[in-house]
């Protein structure tokens, strides 16, 4: 019960105890028991005498610690008082210098005065105090009021009579009893709501460990899923570096895109005709036949603003650029390159969608990030696909004349040198013309070096139409033109070289709106095997050929 109050007067037990064990031992040397206990009837005496004398000190401390905020030094000399009064009593006792029973007297005057002292100094803070203390208090006063009776009765102030001291401590034993009693309900109570409140904050802590958990698991799911995506996207880039054309890098990103873009499905789409169209290239994830368009149009007007499909937004930053969005769940996602002659250029259409079964199943590897991932890594196809559309068109220029568009000079030579060989090899005629415009010179002095351009062009474009696909014609150098006929006669060659020089002649050469007249072109032919040992001597042959027409009068095709 003392440890009960112990738990919300922990300060007090000390002063509660001491006035307990004082106030036990004072009714135990009262009464008979004490005899059979100890049969030491001095000490008993001393005992009682000892517990008397220390009952104020505890009723002191205990109000001392109560009014501890407003330093009570009156209570704190009551109790110093006393403590001094008992040792002193006590010990002159023990060694004889008193009589134990003339102490009483000098002690009940001065527990008359402190009891006054206390009283003032209870009384002015008496409300300030919690109920138990006021009760413990009140059990206090008729223990002393008890007290003061007995004294007043002891020296004669009131008539003899039994009063019943034991029963005023009895009544303050039953006060610590009933307080220690509700102080142990009461802390039960507190202990029990703590208990509820605890096993509330255990299952929440519980709960949230288990959603960190769970957020980790997702995240180090999402980070093995992005290292993938980056593995895969280094190998496509890998191998898009070993292309050499733009047409090879289709047959990659058709085989690598899907690993790319899984679990997503999608299509992807090649640009055709220069761009008009797009065609379906490839498609994965889509179970039957396929439902997807073979062939889109290409939208007028420029690409619309990207956009990923409201649903997983997620916290992403929506501003990318190459995203258009398709449908609910689809999007696309432009594949663009930069070409040195046409700039920007969407090379192919990438599809993605995110297929039911897996937004619906809950194993959602963040399709936002995933999206997200998709455009970093198309825009990183762009550049590889740039670089090589680069090269591609570098490679173009190394072998092909810039002003008429024709192959050049080291494209001939390297030409000549195979086709002979394929020709030697195959015993398959081969034919050579070499074109030389006649008087080119007065031409350009004519007319300005601007419409000789012209002129040029004109007649390189009647040279490109008027051949078949497997003849090359070629820019020789200046006015000067050749073409190789593979697996052309003699005979052949030359009905082909006099159609041309009848086309050259018939067509009109224009320059800045105005017509200049017309140009005629020289033509040397010469062929192997009829009119040599050797494919090698073809250009020599030709070139002679071309002389004597030259001197023949010009326009005109002769064959050596
Ligand atoms: P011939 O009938 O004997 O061939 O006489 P020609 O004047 O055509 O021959 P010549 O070799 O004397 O002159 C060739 C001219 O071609 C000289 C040069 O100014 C011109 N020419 C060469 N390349 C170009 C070119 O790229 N543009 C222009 N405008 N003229 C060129
Ligand atoms: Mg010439
Ligand atoms: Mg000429």
């Amino acid at each position: 019960m003392i440890f009960a109050l112990l738990q919300t007067e922990k300060k007090s037990f000390g002063s509660i105890a001491l006035f307990s064990l004082s106030s036990a031992v004072l009714l135990l040397s009262d009464s008979q028991a004490s005899q059979l206990i100890w049969n030491l009837p001095m000490m008993w005496d001393y005992l009682a005498a000892g517990s008397y004398y220390m009952l104020p000190v505890a009723m002191a401390l205990l109000l001392e610690q109560w009014f501890s905020d407003r330093r009570p030094w009156l209570i704190n000399l009551v109790w110093k008082i006393h403590l001094v009064y008992a040792v002193v009593a006590i010990g002159l006792a023990l060694m004889g210098v008193v009589d134990l029973s003339s102490t009483y007297p000098p002690f009940d005057a001065l527990l008359l005065a402190s009891l006054a002292t206390v009283t003032v100094v209870v009384v002015k803070r008496f409300r300030q105090l919690k109920i138990e203390q006021q009760i413990i208090l009140a059990a206090y006063g008729v223990f002393c009021s008890l007290l003061v009776v007995d004294m007043a009765v002891a020296h004669g102030v009131l008539p003899w009579g039994r009063v019943p001291v034991s029963w005023g401590t009895l009544v303050f034993s039953l006060a610590v009893v009933m307080i220690s009693l509700w102080h142990y309900a009461r802390t039960q109570q507190a202990l029990h709501r703590l208990n509820l409140s605890l096993e509330q904050q255990v299952t929440e802590r519980t709960q949230k460990a288990e959603s960190l958990a769970r957020r980790e698991q997702a995240r180090v799911r999402l980070l093995t899923f992005e290292n993938e995506k980056t593995r895969v996207l280094n190998d496509i880039n890998g191998e898009l570096q070993d292309c050499i054309s733009l047409n090879q890098t289709f047959h990659i990103l058709a085989r690598r895109l899907p690993d790319l873009c899984s679990p997503l499905r999608g299509r992807l789409y090649q640009r055709v005709e220069n761009g008009s169209a797009y065609e379906l290239l490839t498609r994965w994830g889509y179970a039957g036949e396929p439902e997807s368009p073979l062939r889109i149009e290409t939208p007028e007007g420029p690409p619309p603003h990207s956009q990923i499909p409201a649903r997983h937004v997620q916290d992403l930053d929506q501003s990318w650029s190459g995203w258009q969005k398709d449908e609910d769940e689809s999007l696309c996602l432009w594949i663009n390159l930069q070409s040195a002659t046409e700039g920007a250029v969407t090379m192919a259409l990438l599809f993605v969608e995110v297929p039911d079964e897996f937004a619906a199943d809950g194993t959602d590897y963040g399709v936002a990030r995933l999206f997200q991932t998709l455009s970093q890594g198309v825009q990183k196809i762009g550049i590889a696909l740039s670089s090589i559309s680069l090269r591609e068109e570098l490679q173009k220029y190394s072998y092909e004349d810039a002003l008429t568009g024709l192959k050049n000079r080291r494209y001939f030579d390297q030409l000549l040198e195979h086709e002979s060989a394929v020709a030697l090899r195959g015993d398959q005629p081969l034919s050579l013309l070499m074109v030389d415009i006649d008087h080119f010179k007065r031409f350009n002095d004519t007319h300005g070096h601007e419409a000789g351009d012209s002129a040029l062009k004109a007649v390189a474009g009647v040279l490109a139409r008027h051949f078949r696909d497997s003849d090359v014609v070629c820019r020789f150098g200046g006015e000067e033109f050749v073409i190789i006929m593979a697996g052309s006669t003699a005979k052949a060659a030359y009905d082909k070289a006099r159609e041309l020089a009848h086309a050259v002649r018939a067509m009109p050469v224009e320059h800045g709106g105005f017509e200049l007249g017309h140009v005629t072109i020289s033509v040397g032919v010469s062929s192997w095997p009829e009119c040599s040992d050797s494919p090698d001597s073809l250009l020599g042959l030709a070139d002679r050929a071309l002389y004597r027409a030259k001197e023949a009068g010009r326009d005109r095709v002769e064959i050596s």
